[in-house]
């Protein structure tokens, strides 16, 4: 069955047309997430319009859409945002999809999004327990146990392991909390990060304009003390996180994804190193794997959701 997935990014929105597992055509947007979701809508149909053909439209079964934030899936609405699309818990998205379209639609946190899509159509194939981890701007998590997506009483449990506090008095994060996960380790709180450090004005860092982690791989690949040790500490961040889902959640397999994984073994191979060294898991070792489609994951977990529904 064919379906529409959105992926309503904090910098991006990703449209797709999806069937039988694949993403047969995609496009992107800029979200202009900081101006609200409601003024995005007739540019989303717009863009929906000129992807798809009026056949191919027709022949759809629904509309997924992930956002990236706290959603109650039953009501099919967002609870909560972090900073993005500040408006949306007050728009009707279904009846959006209904009046516009046509067509049912459902609704999804976006790292639960991901991980379904991985489990179903990528590296996640055949693990009934699992957690994810994406390092994107921020620190995104989703876990399944006995193949269940795991989403609690209030639809929080799972998706927020990007602010597992790690420190008391820490740094101050996008949520109401201090010391969070991402607040110590991720593409947002990068340049903090690098301007705390004691030798930062004698770091070429300093000349930086924009500092994400293409620009740390470059200074940690010339042995910039300031690079070398602010990788050092995101790494052993992460792999605490990594340790604390194990913990929580017991999986079999984590999935690792998002644009920060791609600078491959210069971070994977410390972050996986330390976690094995300081986890405890009496059973054996838990299994890594890496995303396949780390562009598509999310459409893709929205088709199966569609299918499922
Ligand atoms: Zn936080």
């Amino acid at each position: 069955m064919t379906t529409i997935a959105i992926d309503l990014g904090g910098s991006r929105i990703k449209i797709g047309l999806v069937a039988d597992g694949k993403v047969l055509k995609s496009t992107m947007l800029d979200a202009n997430s900081g101006h609200g979701l409601q003024n995005r809508l007739t540019t989303i149909e717009d863009t929906i319009r000129r992807l798809l053909t009026k056949e191919e439209i027709e022949d759809t079964k629904g509309i997924g859409i992930a956002y990236p934030g706290l959603v109650n899936w039953k009501e099919k609405r967002v609870i909560q945002g972090n900073g993005k699309y500040t408006d949306a818990p007050s728009v009707d998205l279904e009846k959006w999809a209904k009046d516009v379209f046509q067509l049912p639609m459902i609704m999804e946190n976006d790292a639960n999004a991901a991980l379904l899509g991985e489990l179903y159509y990528g590296c996640g194939h055949g693990a009934e327990d699992a957690v994810m981890l994406i390092l994107g701007t921020g620190v995104g998590t989703a876990a399944v146990m006995g193949g269940q997506l795991i989403r609690g009483k209030h639809n929080q449990a799972g998706c927020l392991g990007g602010h597992f506090p790690t420190e008391i008095n820490g740094r101050p994060c996008t949520c109401p909390g201090r010391g969070c996960i991402e607040a110590n380790a991720s593409t947002w709180t990068l340049p903090r990060l690098i301007k705390e450090h004691k030798d930062y004005m004698q770091s070429g860092l300093c000349e930086e304009k924009m500092i994400d982690f293409k620009t740390l791989k470059e200074y940690v690949l010339i042995q910039d003390k300031v690079a070398v040790d602010t990788l050092d500490y995101c790494t052993k961040t992460w792999a605490n996180c990594i340790i604390s889902l194990i913990y929580a959640y017991d999986p079999e397999v984590i999935l690792l994804s998002g644009g920060v994984i791609k600078f491959g073994s210069i971070l994977l191979e410390p972050m996986l190193e330390y976690v094995k060294k300081n986890v405890w898991t009496p059973w054996g070792k838990v299994e890594f794997r890496i995303a396949e489609n780390t562009e598509h994951s999310v459409l893709l977990g929205l088709h199966w959701l569609l299918n499922k529904s």
